[in-house]
């Protein structure tokens, strides 16, 4: 005998936990199925991040909505999430890139959106003592900042549970037939609707429904340092190059920031690229000399999908009845998880988007 729920999920990494968690609250009956065990991929490999600094303008409005919730996690999933809002700062190395942020920043404010500030030399020497080059200054998210991966999906995971959401472990997802009124998931599972939340999977899934939508692969590389002496300040990232850097509560550094590392979406496995991610661990070397003795502890991969615009796909199939996408978040979705939930569970009940998402929709891909 099938399953029968209102909604069945695939994926279950935060942004199909995320889902189930506000569908359940809803009411909805819910089942996410999760091929390998829930959390597996991007959304426990990730660095943590909590950004809205430099984000596109196309998502910043849920970016923003997200950064609310960040603060409000502990209540709204009665666990911690380890968020921290140290800031984020994107440092301009040379009065070229402080000119080119200031006017990217002077831009965001006359548009109403007061999140970024660009901060001068002796303030960003402040912010970050260990700064070692003469930097012209930094463009500024104060409220910025960044959480623990594995709490924030813990909490989600077991929020949705006690809100009612039942985990499929082990269940790969590969035939999705429509009948009259549901779909039918391998005869396992009937449900009216289905979010693809299959994150680097999701493409390939979107193609068995007839849903061409463009979607590469990315295999971000971090680096985990052993503990140092406190690095205080807010995230480090730079123009013009792929770093994100902090200190955890543990005291390492965390460094990642987009080098990219080998990925095999068939075995699902991936690989370090240790050639790219020495060149990579330059420039945190440059801007940081005081870190040249301090070792590596750890280094991993983790497989996400790309889309070509690097904009998530969040919406409804133009072509498909009871299907909803949700992934494609291009190396920057652990910030958007809180409210990609509240999107899908406002679509899915067929309510008008609280938030802009026009170019987020699948059909973007078909004009
Ligand atoms: C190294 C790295 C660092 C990052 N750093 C940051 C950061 O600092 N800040 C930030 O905002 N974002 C960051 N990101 C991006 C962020 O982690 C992702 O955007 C986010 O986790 C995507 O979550 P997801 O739920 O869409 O995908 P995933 O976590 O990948 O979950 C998708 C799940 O679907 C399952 N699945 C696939 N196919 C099927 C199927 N057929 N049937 C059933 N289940 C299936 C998979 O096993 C997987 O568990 C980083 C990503 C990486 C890889």
């Amino acid at each position: 005998m099938a399953l029968q729920v209102d909604v069945a999920i695939l994926g279950g990494g935060l942004h199909g936990l995320s889902c189930a968690l506000q569908l359940a609250r809803q009411g909805a009956e819910v089942v996410v199925l999760e091929r390998d065990w829930i959390g597996r991929h991007a959304s426990t490999a990730n660095a943590g991040g909590v950004r809205t600094l430099n984000r596109d303008r196309q998502e910043l409005d849920l970016g923003l909505a997200a950064l609310t919730l960040w603060s409000s996690l502990p209540e709204m999933l009665d666990e911690d999430c380890g968020f921290r809002p140290v800031g984020q700062v994107r440092i301009a190395r040379t009065e070229t890139d402080f000119a080119t942020e200031a006017a990217r920043v002077q831009a965001l404010q006359s548009d109403g959106y007061t999140h970024e500030e660009m901060i001068n030399a002796n303030d960003l020497k402040a912010l970050l003592p260990q700064l070692g080059p003469e930097c012209a200054g930094a463009s500024y998210a104060r409220n910025d900042g960044a959480a623990d991966p594995h709490l924030t999906l813990r909490a989600f995971r077991r929020a949705a549970e006690r809100a009612g959401a039942r985990m499929m472990e082990g269940v790969t997802v590969t035939q999705l037939s429509r009948h009259n009124t549901y779909w039918d998931l391998d005869g396992i599972v009937h449900a009216p609707n289905i979010v693809v939340a299959a994150g680097a999977w999701s493409g390939s899934l979107a193609r068995s429904l007839g849903d061409e939508l463009p979607s590469r692969v990315r295999a971000s590389m971090m680096t985990v340092t052993e503990r140092t002496s406190p690095f205080p300040g807010p995230v480090v990232g730079c123009v013009g190059a792929a770093l994100s850097l902090k200190q955890t509560t543990a005291g390492t550094l965390v460094i990642g920031g987009g080098v990219q590392g080998r990925a095999d979406l068939n075995t699902g496995r991936s690989q370090v690229d240790f050639e790219r991610l020495a060149i990579g661990l330059r420039l945190p070397l440059q801007l940081f000399p005081c870190l040249e003795h301090v070792r590596i502890t750890r280094c991993w991969t983790g497989i996400e999908a790309l889309t070509p615009d690097h904009l998530p796909v969040i919406g409804p199939s133009p072509r498909r009845e009871g299907v909803f996408y949700c992934y494609g978040f291009s190396g920057h979705g652990f910030e958007l998880a809180p409210i990609t939930g509240f999107v899908l569970a406002d679509l899915i009940a067929g309510h008008a988007p609280r938030w802009p998402l026009k170019a987020l929709c699948p059909s973007r891909f078909w004009k």
